[in-house]
């Protein structure tokens, strides 16, 4: 990945990603934000007990630092899920009233981002030129996906719940039918992680991704059940007193986005581990939940001319 710095923001972005001159994106370190401790940095998550104002005022600068603060943000509920939300001409009325921009101001500033979204789902499609698409995560793997062909982007989220239910699958299968992509044009990038290093899991977490348990709510979908299976990569780190068995979240999402027909070259995973950089980037397992979210953005620019 590279390393950008903005007015005293850090976020890094995917090499891979760098031939689209029509993309901005960027997944966030806490540097440069407003929140103090223990969310001190760049928190955008209003679902801890981090102060409003510094959770818009860091949203807005997160938004600034990528110069794309007039665009409206669209983001969902995350629920650990894999249903995939469709922002689109159609209802687009609808998301406006997640907006919080006619009430919302800072310093005669307009601050364009969903404070509250309504919408539950772990990933959002568009091919809407100007829209940002934001997804917060401390730990869990921030997806970012292109189509140049058919001019869709992605964002989407998966911790182990959202792996297990084959989310990447999920979103790629929405850009599928929904705009047409086909899987070999995709670029995919996985951002900050926990990885396979720090991600201690329970055996229960290994038998639901071979389905040899059932979610008690939300159960993975029938369709991506022998990819969540084929795609799981554990590994079990013998410890002094005990073994501990680890889930590769890096490896994991990538096996499925090559399962759903993504070419390995078009994926790159950052290979940045969120719990053993957690000066750098929030983790909720380093920090014993008691952190902040650090955001992932990704828009189509407004104006670009395609050669
Ligand atoms: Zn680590």
């Amino acid at each position: 990945m590279i390393e950008q710095e903005q007015g005293g923001t850090r976020y890094v972005q995917f090499a891979l990603f760098q031939q689209f001159p029509e993309l901005v994106h960027g997944s966030f370190t806490r540097h440069g934000g407003y929140s103090v401790s223990p969310h001190s940095g760049l928190n955008v998550s209003v679902s801890n007990d981090d102060s409003f104002e510094n959770v818009l005022r860091n949203r807005l600068l997160a938004l600034e630092s990528l110069g794309i603060e007039t665009y409206p943000c669209a983001t969902a509920w995350m629920v650990h899920g894999a249903d995939v939300l469709t922002l689109d001409g159609d209802d687009w009325d609808d998301w406006r009233t997640d907006w919080p921009h006619r009430s919302y101001m800072i310093d005669d500033r307009e601050l364009l981002w969903t404070t509250r979204p309504r919408r539950k789902a772990d990933a959002i499609i568009t091919r809407r030129r100007g829209v940002a698409l934001a997804m917060s995560s401390a730990d869990c793997a921030p997806l970012l996906f292109y189509d140049p062909t058919r001019g869709v982007i992605a964002i989407a989220h998966a911790g182990w719940r959202g792996t297990a239910r084959g989310t990447s699958a999920a979103t790629i299968n929405a850009m599928r039918e929904q705009f047409g992509c086909q899987p070999e044009h995709i670029y995919a990038g996985i951002g900050p992680t926990i990885g396979a290093c720090c991600y201690e899991v329970t055996e229960e977490v290994r038998r639901l991704f071979r389905g040899e348990r059932e979610f008690e709510a939300m159960p993975a979908g029938e369709d991506y059940r022998n990819l969540v299976r084929d795609s799981a990569v554990f590994s079990v780190v013998e410890l002094a007193k005990c073994s501990s068995l680890r889930l590769n979240l890096w490896e994991t999402n990538r096996n499925q986005l090559l399962l759903a027909g993504l070419m390995p070259e078009h994926i790159e995973v950052s290979g940045i581990c969120t719990s053993c950089q957690k000066e750098h980037f929030y983790s909720y397992r380093a920090e014993n939940s008691k952190t902040g979210r650090f955001p992932s953005i990704l828009a189509l620019r407004r104006e670009f001319e395609t050669q």
